[in-house]
């Protein structure tokens, strides 16, 4: 098919739609490391893993040889509200920078809670109400994955109680506002109303909180009360699975037009979207079949892959959670205040981990005034005001795209838009009056998380 006929935005008809989630760990020839027992450093079982999760999830967690799993019904119905998501070839961003490289990006955008995280919060709703929960609890930091969980506890009248990061809650009152309107109750965290929240209260009065002491706060508040589960919304390997629709679109849209990728890129905070996205290109790259450039971004200021140990960590900062062996920056790391760009996570998936300690992708890290300036420059030209999260890829795909220009090279790009912005204007704002600064740890800073590191040897 001739290159004038890609159409600015490529659809997938009903038929055409993916109606199987893929599981990239059946065709990994190293499986990704088991959750450990902390206590007992024993993988964990599904027996122990069932008084968090919900039983069909734990499955998904533990299962590395299905490759494909289907997408129940349910799920499949409300995708249609807001999916197929489209693969946008940018032809407006590739005249701007005058290069002969083609651009492709994966818009997850377009749903009220403006990110992928929603592929993942329907599918953890479905299970627990088919398992006949009441409700569930998480924690959210910014507040993406609590609103998208939300939508999807209201979709099935379950209760969805979110512990968000205090700082967060206080500073950022819309998302909190978005998931009230869909029923959810939304905590501060710390908080007095868990035992880890009281204990991290009366160590650190008057913190702001984080993502591993709202996660501690969550697990336990699930674990004490009746017909209550715990959902987290990136990181393990179950979400990753659900994301691979965004991956299994893309390939079927690029499949539509024949279109062959040279490189895959994509935003890592806990490695969702990054995993749904490249997942079936790595089962191609593992079953022989085709190769890629793939690129993981990370921030600069939070640089698990890029920087961090390949060790067994704790997941939350309370350590209720099993171990997971992941690339970590060490649970007690905290980015610097002035981090205004998401990612902030100390971990990253077990999955995206192996891939990378396996040289299957690649990982650069990137510095939060540059990634709003690529988020800016794509803002002007394609039109979407991307999340600053979603902006790391940009600025990579950019990067890429120049060195074409320079080259001459005609490669194909294709990356994750995982998300809008609007919820970031304080940041953008702090951007555009030159307020906006870099932070970019010292080693020193890194092996003070590091030494919280726990002895692990398996
Ligand atoms: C949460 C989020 C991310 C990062 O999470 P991953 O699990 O690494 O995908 C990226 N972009 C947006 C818009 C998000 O909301």
């Amino acid at each position: 098919m001739s290159e004038k006929k890609i159409p600015y935005k490529i659809y997938l008809e009903e038929e055409e739609m993916p109606r199987r989630w893929y599981n990239v760990r059946a065709d990994m020839k190293n499986k990704p490391a088991p959750l450990l027992n902390p206590g007992t450093l024993k993988p964990m079982t599904f027996e122990e893993l069932r008084s968090v999760f919900c039983d069909e999830l734990v499955r998904q967690e533990l299962n590395d040889t299905d490759a494909y799993i289907d997408i129940p019904q349910e799920i499949l119905d409300f995708y249609k509200m807001y999916r197929p998501a489209p693969l946008v070839r940018a032809y407006c961003l590739e005249k701007k920078l005058d290069t002969p490289a083609k651009i492709y990006y994966k818009f997850e955008g377009n749903n009220t809670s403006g990110s992928h995280k929603l592929n993942s919060a329907i599918a953890q709703a479905y299970y627990a109400k088919q398992q006949g929960l009441k409700g569930v609890t998480t924690e959210t930091g910014a507040g993406q994955w609590g609103t998208a969980l939300s939508m999807a506890c209201s979709y099935f009248d379950l209760d969805c109680h979110v512990y968000m990061v205090k700082v967060s809650y206080e500073q950022k009152p819309f998302r909190r506002e978005v998931m009230r309107t869909y029923g959810a109750q939304v905590t501060p965290s710390p908080s007095d109303t868990t035992e880890v929240g009281r204990k991290i209260l009366s160590e650190f009065p008057g913190t702001g909180g984080s993502l591993g002491c709202a996660i501690s706060e969550a697990v336990e508040a699930a674990g004490s009360r009746e017909g209550y589960r715990y959902v987290l919304g990136s990181v393990l390997s179950q979400v990753l699975l659900h994301q691979s629709i965004i991956g299994e679109e893309t390939k079927a849209a690029l499949k539509k037009y024949n279109i062959k990728p040279d490189m895959i890129i994509g935003c890592a905070g806990g490695g969702s979207n990054l995993g749904g996205l490249i997942s079936p290109f790595v089962g191609e790259k593992l079953r022989g079949e085709a190769d890629y450039r793939i690129i993981a971004v990370e921030p600069a200021s939070c640089p698990s892959l890029t920087r961090g140990k390949y060790v067994y960590d704790f997941c939350d900062t309370g350590k209720v959670c099993p171990l997971a062996k992941m690339y970590t920056l060490g649970s007690g790391f905290m980015p610097a205040p002035n981090h205004a760009g998401g990612l902030r996570y100390h971990g990253m998936s077990s999955v995206v981990s192996q891939l990378y300690d396996d040289g299957l992708i690649e990982a650069t890290s990137v510095e939060q005034t540059a990634v709003f300036k690529a988020a800016e420059e794509f803002a002007r030209v394609e039109g979407i005001l991307p999340a600053p999260e979603s902006s790391h890829a940009i600025k990579v795909a950019i990067d890429e795209a120049v060195k074409c220009r320079e080259t001459g090279e005609e490669k194909t790009i294709v990356f994750g838009l995982t998300g809008t912005g609007y919820f970031d204007m304080v940041a953008y704002g702090k951007f555009h009056d030159g307020e906006m600064t870099d932070y970019v740890p010292s080693e020193e800073d890194l092996q003070k998380g590091f030494a919280g590191l726990p002895d692990v040897t398996v």
